[in-house]
């Protein structure tokens, strides 16, 4: 009956338009949502809404628990699909036990989180403590709804969020983050004569996210390219041009630089690249089987960066921490603490600008991993500045909610959930950074290809979803 409403709420919410940035609709449907029911409603400046439901007769006494969702979806189609994101209704469909949409993504990510706080504010029947529901807005473009919730906003000092995408599975940390950028000015410098170009390029690595594959040891096209342009240095070597990477929450796959050196040299310097480049697609045979190394001589007439700045980058791109730097002590198997050399661009104006970005749930871990980032730069002459700085939500196995959800668990479905913690941002740190005495769990039914037109939803994970999610708010009580 129950598992019931939670669908049918989520079919009403696939027919607004909730694009990240683009909320107003679903803002105006969940403050109408609200008052129509005489529940007390408000909406903060960038749209966050909150909803409260008064406890049951008898439950007053219970903690004040906050149910939170995302009120966005990502709005990704197929080629050749019609759609119209910012009007049209998600064409959802039921295949063998599996919510789907026709050609886009379905937005049960987060919709069925909505759709579940709807049904407990809907119901009046169900005996709860008091319920504050809370929606925020952009999660899915940068967390800038939780990024921007004011302390006080909510009272209650327990949330459960409910934005995870795997049945069975608890989450209770996730890393913050920041990203640190080196700016190296360089004096453009005519092309010495007599000299020949070769470029080198570092291709085919798998990549990945910054975060959620950071441990998979796979290589990063940059590190690679600077281990061998640093080889070239007992050389007369003149670096003219150099590109890797590109966003900064991406593993980079690919990296290409044009080194000018005599003529006399070149076979020494072919040797290094092709010796070096068999010892490192070796080390990573298992991880990045198509890793490529490729030569090819190319005529450079243009300027040429200055001889000490390509010195100073090379350097500092062989010294700056990139992969997991610490493992967490509280949750086995969880990276704490990593820093991703992301990217280096050539920008007009004479710069080459390094990016990166480090993540730790532990605050200072991650203020470390940054100050040793930024140390390795401005050691080599770089400007280095840091923006973007986002909390982490650091694990705690000794958490009340966890353990009521646990118990709850084992209760409803007679076996052990698995407790996990992730490497990426989820809005919970940032909360915790609003409000550090909240205590937090996140969970949700099993949605697998989100953020993709292969978004699908799990049907018979949706009604222990809710089965769980009533059991806790009743059992914390
Ligand atoms: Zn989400």
């Amino acid at each position: 009956m129950n598992e019931g409403k939670v669908i049918q709420f989520f079919r009403e919410i696939l027919r607004i338009p909730r694009e990240s940035g683009h909320e107003e609709k679903i803002i105006e449907f969940l403050l109408e949502f609200g008052r129509s029911r005489n529940l007390e409603t408000k909406r903060d400046a960038i749209g966050n809404v909150l909803i409260t439901r008064p406890a049951s007769a008898g439950c007053e006494n219970w903690p004040t628990v906050v149910l939170q969702s995302h009120q966005d979806m990502v709005c990704e189609k197929n080629g050749g699909v019609e759609h119209d994101f910012a009007k049209d209704a998600i064409q959802a469909y039921v295949e063998d036990g599996w919510m789907k949409a026709r050609g886009t993504t379905l937005g049960a990510d987060d919709g069925i989180g909505i759709a579940s706080e709807l049904a407990i504010l809907d119901d009046d029947t169900l005996q709860l403590g008091k319920i504050e529901c809370l929606f925020t807005v952009s999660e899915e473009t940068g967390l800038d709804g939780a990024n921007a919730i004011e302390p006080g906003f909510f009272t209650g000092k327990i949330l459960i969020n409910l934005d995870s995408e795997d049945w069975g599975q608890l989450f209770i940390g996730c890393a913050g983050g920041i990203d640190t950028t080196a700016n190296f000015k360089y004096f453009p410098t005519p092309m010495p004569e007599g000299l020949i170009a070769t470029r080198f390029s570092v291709s085919g690595g798998v990549g990945g996210h910054s975060g959620d594959d950071i441990d998979k040891g796979r290589a990063n096209a940059i590190r690679e390219l600077a281990r061998f342009l640093y080889e070239t240095l007992d050389y007369d070597i003149e670096l003219c041009w150099i590109d890797g990477g590109n966003k900064r929450n991406a593993i980079a796959r690919e990296a290409s630089a044009v080194v000018a050196f005599k003529e006399e040299d070149e076979d020494a310097i072919i040797d290094i690249f092709n010796r070096l480049g068999k010892e490192i697609e070796s080390e990573y045979s298992i991880t990045d089987p198509g890793l490529t190394f490729t030569a090819e001589p190319v005529e450079w007439k243009k300027d040429i960066i200055d001889t000490n700045t390509a010195y100073c980058l090379i350097a500092a791109l062989n010294c700056a921490p990139h992969g997991v730097l610490a493992m967490s002590a509280e949750v086995k198997g969880l990276v704490e603490t990593s820093s991703n050399l992301a990217s280096v661009k050539m920008l007009e104006g004479d710069v080459i600008r390094v990016g990166s970005s480090q993540r730790s749930a532990v605050n200072s871990a991650r203020k470390f991993a940054a100050q040793s980032f930024e140390a390795c730069f401005a050691l080599a002459g770089a400007d280095v500045t840091h923006e973007g700085e986002y909390p982490g939500w650091k694990p705690d196995t000794k958490s009340p909610v966890l353990h009521a959800t646990i118990e709850s668990y084992r209760r409803l479905f007679g076996e052990e959930p698995i407790v996990r913690a992730i490497h990426a941002g989820l809005e919970c740190g940032l909360f915790q950074g609003k409000y550090p005495d909240l205590d937090m769990i996140s969970f949700g039914p099993t949605i697998l290809g989100v953020h993709s037109p292969d978004e699908r939803l799990e049907l018979a994970t949706v009604d222990k979803f809710w089965d769980l999610l009533i059991d806790v708010l009743q059992h914390l009580g």
